[in-house]
């Protein structure tokens, strides 16, 4: 069966004695982890030692980095590296993620890059894909998630996918408080689905994980999970409050 995952993006937020205090209210939440569930917690670059040693020893709980440079080393002052998330204890790699499209316009080439190197340093990259309003707006959102797959995922070989997480998040439902319907969520979820079963075999595309990601919160994330192709979340803003995050881990 393929992990459920509940993944917390704090973006740029939070001190570090907020941030461990954030940690450790969610590590008091009481939450039930069972078999095939991970809760993932992607913090600053500057937090991730911190955080690591809080959630160690934690059995279900993994450490995420929200973003890693596409070269392996040298000379790129002020980059970090897939490697050195590795070195301090890193588990999960938020790569593509909307906000790093936008603003530091990395494009799909750039994050086939990233996905190789977070792979090589036996990391397990969360990619995040997902369509523009317009674009939603034009009825052209699977082509336009269908060439973000296919750009930066599908020059990996089936045993490296094994280690992918997909994040759909359509844009028009970040920090908006617009979320997709469940309907909407579970439509694209299962077409990438079959996206990934039409390259690479029906058994690797039951085998990936595809987290929802927009607007989630405790209202509505029973909904969204229960959906047949949704098999957890990237939540942003609620992920900042632990009694929300822990009440969306809960919706598994
Ligand atoms: P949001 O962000 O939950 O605040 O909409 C989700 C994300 O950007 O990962």
């Amino acid at each position: 069966m393929r992990k459920k995952i509940v993944a917390g993006n704090w973006k740029m937020n939070l001190t570090l004695a907020q941030g461990e205090q954030l940690i450790n209210d969610i590590l008091a939440a009481g939450l039930k982890l069972e078999e095939g569930q991970e809760v993932v917690v992607a913090t600053p670059f500057p937090y991730l030692t911190k955080a690591k040693s809080l959630l160690q020893h934690h059995p279900g709980f993994y450490l995420a980095a929200q973003n890693c440079y596409s070269e392996k080393s040298g000379a790129f002052t002020g980059e970090v590296s897939a490697e050195m998330l590795k070195s301090v204890g890193v588990d999960y790699v938020i790569l593509g993620h909307s906000e790093r499209r936008e603003y530091f316009k990395e494009s799909n080439e750039a994050l086939a890059k990233k996905v190789d190197l977070v792979l090589a340093n036996g990391l397990k990259p969360i990619f995040c894909c997902g369509e523009p309003l317009e674009v939603r707006q034009a009825e052209t959102q699977n082509e336009y998630v269908a060439k973000q797959l296919e750009e930066s995922l599908y020059h990996l070989t089936a045993e490296q996918l094994k280690d992918v997480v997909i994040a759909y998040e359509p844009i028009w439902a970040i920090g908006t408080g617009l979320t997709a319907s469940a309907q909407q969520a579970q439509d694209m979820h299962a077409f990438i689905r079959a996206q990934i079963a039409g390259k690479y075999g029906r058994e690797a595309a039951l085998g990936l994980s595809i987290l929802y990601g927009g607007s989630a919160k405790p209202s509505n994330a029973k909904e969204l999970f229960s959906s047949p192709d949704v098999d957890g979340g990237l939540i942003g803003g609620a992920s900042l409050v632990a009694a929300d995050f822990a009440a969306i881990v809960k919706s598994f």
